[in-house]
């Protein structure tokens, strides 16, 4: 998961593309960068960490013009690094000839770098955008195709998630994978021209929302307008069904749904086929909230933030190296015992990836007074790992993928466990056939191998 975003025709526009930058970067917290055009040159900026922390008025100031691209980075593929920052710069004959952010995660990565190493182009760094945009400078450069043909090339090659700008020096490009895993959409004011990830940051640049880059599709934005080039491969819609439960802002439209809408329904769902007694309803912070609200609701059961989050502590989920998340945990959540103490919890958590966190925050209840604590998730067991752009490779991670509902139970530690089951998760959002649920059922729509679960169902 990443954030990308673009703006053409504005001035200064590398300062817009950093505020949407800003209100993304919740989508990848490692590493952030932003490169920008004059027309005749493109300038860049990269730096690892938080957006606030990278671009100052100082490093900014060389990157005019009013094209800018920009890129949070969340690593699922290859190290933190200035080598994988994006976007990628393809340079030809000692030019830069074109820049390029992507969100997701290629799955025949290998094939495609062969190819370009065959050209005698070299891979440098170990991230999808650096493939991306070589294997579309080979097709413009050895090919001697033009710019909308390589990126057709690009997409009757790739497999797997990427949602996708490019910039030149007088244009910039927008492309998704045909599947459209990961969201992307754009806006439309005055004449200025904004693509994001969510659509949150074009709130922020008040830029209103005007649809979605269509799946499998290319866009041209220059001085000539906005151009759409008609897909050339045709597969069936799959969204990331995460990107509702967990990863996008609650005040984003996503897949052309409200994220908030989704997560309230996922809510509505636990209550109306729970039947715990129990005194209080408490939300695993933030992103369980929504859920936790609409659950406390149906059920007629007095809601509580007894549990206290520092917001200045990565998410646990996001964090890339274990030891990072173990100790994130322990400072990251605080509870309030005069909420808790005698009573039966109902603890409202969005998923269960490892099971680490969940299990310490439920001994975290317990040790400040809580009676009961019974556990409602917001999704069904994760059994499967993700290809497409989430960092869940190792299935031997995943609880579920080896234990039974029950066995993940009695691991956290909680009195009772209730997941939310496939089939209602299907009826939260408008078109459930559009989404992917792989993470769940092991059914990869870009057609990788469905491997057995660990567990027998
Ligand atoms: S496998 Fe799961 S996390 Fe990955 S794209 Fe599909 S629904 Fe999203």
């Amino acid at each position: 998961m990443c954030g990308i975003a673009a703006l053409f025709n504005k001035e200064n526009a590398s300062m817009s593309v950093v505020e949407a930058l800003f209100a993304e970067q919740h989508r990848g917290q490692d590493s952030c960068g932003v490169v920008s055009s004059t027309g005749k040159n493109l300038y860049s900026c990269f730096g690892l960490g938080l957006v606030r922390e990278t671009f100052k008025e100082e490093n900014l100031k060389p990157l005019q013009g009013n094209l800018a691209i920009g890129h949070v980075r969340y690593p699922t593929q290859g190290p933190v690094s200035i080598l994988n920052c994006q976007p990628s710069i393809f340079e030809w004959e000692g030019k830069k000839i074109f820049a390029v952010a992507s969100n997701g995660d290629l799955t025949n990565l290998p094939e495609l770098s062969q190819e370009i190493k065959s050209e005698n182009i070299p891979i440098e760094g170990s991230n999808d955008a650096e493939v991306i945009s070589k294997y579309i400078g080979l097709q413009l450069k050895v090919k001697n195709k033009n710019i909308v043909d390589s990126i057709f090339s690009f997409i009757e090659k790739a497999s797997g998630a990427y949602s996708a700008v490019l910039l030149m020096e007088d244009a910039i490009y927008a492309f998704r994978d045909p599947w459209a895993f990961r969201p992307m959409c754009f806006g439309e004011k005055d004449g200025t021209v904004a693509i994001v990830s969510e659509s949150v940051a074009l709130d922020i640049l008040r830029i209103p929302l005007k649809g979605e880059i269509e799946a499998g599709s290319v866009y041209k934005i220059s001085k000539e307008g906005f151009v759409k080039f008609d897909k050339r491969v045709e597969k069936p819609l799959r969204h990331c069904i995460f990107e509702h439960i967990y990863f996008s802002r609650p005040d984003s439209i996503v897949f052309k749904e409200s994220v908030y809408e989704v997560r309230r329904e996922i809510g509505i769902k636990l209550a109306k086929s729970d039947d715990v007694e129990a005194d209080v309803v408490v939300p695993v912070p933030d992103s369980s909230n929504y859920i936790a609200l609409a659950y406390a609701e149906v059920k007629g059961i007095p809601f509580s933030f007894a549990l206290v989050r520092n917001h200045y502590v990565g998410r646990t989920f996001i964090a890339p190296e274990q030891i990072t998340r173990d100790e994130s945990v322990r400072v990251k959540f605080n509870p309030l015992p005069q909420f808790l103490k005698g009573k039966r919890i109902v603890l409202v958590d969005d998923s269960i990836v490892r099971g680490t966190t969940i299990k310490k925050l439920t001994k975290m209840l317990k040790e400040n007074g809580a009676n009961e604590v019974h556990l409602r998730i917001g999704s069904p067991p994760i059994r499967y790992s993700c290809y497409y752009g989430i960092d869940t490779p190792n299935r031997e991670n995943l609880i579920a993928s080896k234990m039974e509902v029950e066995e993940v139970r009695k691991f956290i530690g909680a009195d009772t466990l209730k997941y939310l089951s496939i089939e209602d998760l299907r009826k939260c959002v408008k078109d459930p056939s559009s989404y992917c649920y792989a993470c769940f059922n092991g059914d990869y729509p870009a057609g990788e191998k469905k491997h057995p679960s660990l567990v027998s169902k």
